[in-house]
């Protein structure tokens, strides 16, 4: 049997262990995982040279065409995805008027005629009729995972219309019916937050930490504990985004053991910045905001510990931001290409945190979660051959020239993604992305 690639002498790592060795791939498939000595001969050979071999990077959290067109974000953002070692993207979008049918289906053919990797969609509930069409979406697209909003309140400025309680209720009550089916919710009290974003804005303050502190962390936390009452009585598995919180997973954990079905993703910038680092301004605003240390701390103590389920990026290409106004500043920053390099420097080196957890964290479990597993996230045989191989040692500093707002600007990070494989096709490689765009596929598809 000769492969069409094999990587060997690699440190391969996978969600539960670690071995050297390496990976045949036929077909855009892993055929074999296993020894230097058991891997076949190979059209193409990597000598991996000892580094880390792990599953592509599965971002389960973007959003693309929100303000650049859909097909160019689609081009731009999945080759910066690539060179920073993600081979899936799960996009949160909405369709503000319609139904959802139609629109995925534009969705689809649009994203895989630009996309380089492969990607997916959750559907955001932004109408009463959307809740209605749930069944019928899931038929007719697979998607099974729909997001629920709060914390905008109603003159928001990327336009989010906030979910009631009863929205969440109902979409909960479909979902529990629907095998895979899940929630994901944004958590921040709405109504409280409305008010206290009125009384900072009467302050004149225009830092970054007034937009953190008219949204505290105990309005997310008043939400999650709130979505947690209600997947308790519903039963749908429960999804909680973008968690800025050290009190999110001690909270996921708690209901854990009382077999509630709830998993907690963080992001990058929750887990390395704080509202108050001096050399951020305004155009650092996200959604739910940046916190103080000792959110971040908490936060890491969930990844280290394993209340915090899977990482996503949030990523979201803006054009450039205006700085003029925190209030009517748009949220939101993109990580892509560091979101792995971030986790290497201060998870793996300064944390301890090991490898086969960074693998869980985001792969396995998003793939997990997201029905996906074990066509991706997996080195597993049969595995679409969705690679990363990584270089621990390797130091280069942040220069971002893409679109949308970066906050690692200069900073030197340790570890880095060196070649990234895409179904077979190595796609990013000497610091260059192979631009063969269109040759993404969209995953989440009707059975
Ligand atoms: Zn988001």
């Amino acid at each position: 049997m000769k492969a069409d690639l094999v990587i060997k002498n690699a440190r391969v790592v996978d969600h539960d262990g670690e071995f050297f060795g390496g990976v045949a791939v036929t077909n855009g498939c892993i055929v074999l995982t296993g020894t230097n000595d058991a891997l076949p001969d190979a059209a193409r050979v990597i000598d991996a040279e000892g580094r880390v071999l792990m599953p592509g990077v599965i971002d389960p959290h973007c959003h693309l065409g929100v303000n650049y067109p859909y097909d160019e974000d689609m081009r731009s953002e999945t080759a910066a995805a690539a060179s920073g070692g993600v081979t899936t993207v799960l996009l949160y979008i909405r369709n503000k008027s319609g139904p959802y049918v139609p629109f995925y289906k534009e969705r689809r053919a649009v994203g895989e005629a630009n996309s380089l990797i492969d990607f997916g969609f959750h559907f955001g509930i932004q109408r009463e009729e959307h809740i209605h069409e749930i069944p019928d979406i899931v038929r007719e697209t697979g998607v099974r995972s729909f997001k629920c909003y709060f914390g905008y309140e109603p003159d928001n400025p990327i336009g989010i219309v906030p979910a009631t309680d009863g929205w969440v209720y109902a979409t909960m009550r479909h979902l529990k019916q629907i095998p895979g089916g899940v929630i994901s919710v944004h958590c921040e009290n709405t109504g409280i937050a409305t008010w206290l974003k009125d009384e900072m804005k009467a302050t004149g303050r225009q830092d970054l930490g007034v937009y953190s502190e008219s949204r505290p962390a105990f309005c997310e936390e008043e939400t999650i504990k709130r979505m947690i009452f209600l997947a308790e009585r519903t039963g749908c598995p429960l999804h909680l985004v973008h968690t800025s919180v050290g009190q999110g997973p001690v909270l996921a954990a708690e209901a854990r053991g009382r077999g509630i079905d709830v998993t907690v993703e963080t992001c990058p910038h929750y887990l390395t910045r704080t509202c108050y680092d001096p050399d951020l301004d305004m155009k650092a605003k996200i959604s739910p905001p940046l916190r103080d240390r000792g959110e971040l701390e908490g936060l890491w103590r969930g990844v280290l510990d394993g209340s915090v389920y899977s990482l996503g990026t949030d990523h979201v290409p803006f054009v450039p931001k205006k700085g003029e106004d925190i209030w009517k500043e748009v949220p939101g920053v993109v990580s892509f290409p560091w979101e792995l390099s971030l986790l290497l420097h201060f998870g793996v080196h300064q944390r301890g945190l090991s490898l086969s957890r960074l693998v869980q964290l985001n792969a396995y479990h998003p793939a997990r979660r997201f029905g996906m597993w074990p066509r991706k996230g997996s080195l597993q045989a049969g595995a679409d051959a969705d690679l990363v191989l990584v270089d621990l040692d390797e130091e280069r500093t942040v220069h971002h020239t893409g679109h949308g707002h970066c906050i690692y600007e200069g900073w030197t990070l340790k570890g880095w993604p060196v070649l990234t494989v895409s179904r077979g096709d190595v796609i990013y490689e000497n610091g260059v992305v192979t631009e063969s765009y269109g040759r993404g596929r969209c995953i989440i598809r009707p059975d």
